[in-house]
């Protein structure tokens, strides 16, 4: 991914013919959470005219992360995810288009064409298509089940493998791969993690932070292989599930979990000529190559200071706000969506937060040792707090996301003494 911001066409806003008008027609691809967003947030700005949901699941806008932590431990029903209650839902008086997809763009005739053999015109179209999870490319791939967890029914697929006795190899060892692995662990199940790379969700946080979730995963019991590759799956004769890796041994096991991460769901922009780069470009206004597009949500890539460059935001926070965003550019408003990065995760009743994108150049002061179940790990530019990340310590990251946002330098080691509190700084 490049840093670079796409190049759109300067339009001015609002205009007759643009979706400000009471007349014209939102259509928003994708009925997730950032879908859900946007649909909720074009009417809450008061926008008057027709918006269209075109969603290809059967279910409205939902929330995900519950789909690896209570709803699959089964605490939490399926319709707890929903975004909206359904009479919130339904006095949006959206035109929801369940189990359609949209299969092609006309950018040419401004028409979404859709999987019913409809025409569906727009003159502003929103793209909140997501992602779907990545499969591995080996031998035996095929011929063996092998769960991914996206979508509600994966979680039903899913949950009922994860009980006392039976045995789970988690194929990945990101923030899915661990959730699957925690719930699996909490239903009674033996699980085993199996990791390419030489530290847990080595994509996402520094070293220290990998080290801590692999000694929380040790004490739960879970066996965990880093640096180990798959190089296929198999059947055994007593048809038990077998996991091939790269040394030559095999994991015997009842369920295989994949969580080696997503694929953007960009080929709709893609055939439609729009500017894409491992997802669909946008800029801070949400808009793609055609100023009419726009794009939010896991799908979309955009221009982060935060990190320097464009890249694709995985998380809810992104998927809510840029959903938002996304709408309120789509009205004509000013927007400029440039969020600190935000992304939680809950294992074993232990909550992780992460603000900003902590990198090996940056200055690691440490609040709290890990080792007591709370802390936080702050990273700075010279004085400048930049990134934290921290456990079980809500009340600190929040103060610790404020000195991120006010860039405001602090003295390190009052920043390290848990005898300072937060909001002194
Ligand atoms: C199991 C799980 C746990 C998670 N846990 C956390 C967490 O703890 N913390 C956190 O910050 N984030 C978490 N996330 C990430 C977060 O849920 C996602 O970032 C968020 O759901 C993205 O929302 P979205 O609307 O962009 O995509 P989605 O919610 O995936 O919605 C996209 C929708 O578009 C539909 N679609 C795609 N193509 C078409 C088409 N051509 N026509 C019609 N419809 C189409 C898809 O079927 C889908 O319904 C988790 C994700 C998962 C899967």
């Amino acid at each position: 991914m490049t840093a670079e911001r796409p190049q759109v066409e300067a339009a001015a806003w609002p205009h007759e013919g643009t979706s400000a008008d009471p007349a014209s027609t939102v259509v928003i691809v994708g009925a997730g959470q950032a879908g859900g967003w946007a649909a909720q947030t074009l009417r809450s700005e008061g926008f008057a005219g027709r918006v269209v949901l075109v969603g290809d699941e059967a279910h409205p806008p939902h929330e995900r992360p519950p789909l690896s932590k209570a709803v699959l431990s089964g605490a939490a029903a399926p319709e707890s995810t929903r975004l909206m209650k359904p009479e919130a839902f339904d006095a949006l008086a959206v035109q929801w288009r369940p189990g359609v997809q949209a299969r092609r763009i006309d950018r040419a005739a401004k028409q979404v064409l859709l999987s019913d053999g409809t025409a569906q015109p727009y003159d502003k179209l929103i793209l909140c298509t997501g992602g779907r999870a990545r499969r591995l490319a080996v031998p035996g791939a095929d011929q063996v089940p092998l769960h991914t967890l996206r979508t509600i029914e994966d979680a039903q697929a899913l949950a009922p493998a994860l009980r006392p006795g039976r045995r789970v190899v988690v194929v990945g060892g990101g923030w899915i791969g661990l959730e699957v692995a925690a719930t699996a662990r909490q239903q009674g199940a033996d699980v085993v993690v199996v990791e390419t790379q030489s530290r847990l969700c080595e994509r996402s946080v520094p070293a220290e932070v990998s080290a801590y979730l692999l000694a929380l995963h040790h004490a739960q019991g879970v066996r965990v292989l880093l640096g180990a590759g798959v190089r296929g799956f198999a059947r055994a004769a007593d048809d038990r599930l077998e996991v091939l890796l790269a040394d030559g041994s095999a994991l015997a096991c009842d369920t295989i979990v994949l969580g080696v991460g997503l694929v953007p769901n960009d080929e709709l922009a893609r055939e439609a000529g729009l500017d894409c780069d491992g997802g669909v470009r946008v800029d801070a206004q949400c808009r793609t190559s055609d100023p009419d597009i726009l794009a939010a949500g896991d799908v979309a890539v955009a221009p982060s200071p935060w990190a320097g460059r464009s890249l694709r935001l995985e998380s809810w926070q992104n998927a809510q706000e840029q959903g938002m965003a996304a709408a309120r550019s789509a009205l004509g408003q000013a927007v400029d969506y440039q969020p600190l990065p935000w992304f939680w995760s809950d294992q074993y009743g232990m909550n992780l937060q992460i603000y900003g994108m902590p990198t090996p150049a940056h200055r690691m002061v440490q609040r709290g040792d890990p080792a007591s179940g709370s802390f936080v790990l702050c990273y700075l530019a010279g004085d400048v707090v930049q990134a934290a990340v921290g456990a079980n310590a809500a009340r600190d990251l929040r103060f610790a996301r404020r000195l991120i946002e006010q860039r405001k330098p602090v003295d390190a080691e009052r920043l390290a003494d848990l005898g300072t509190p937060m909001a002194k700084l």
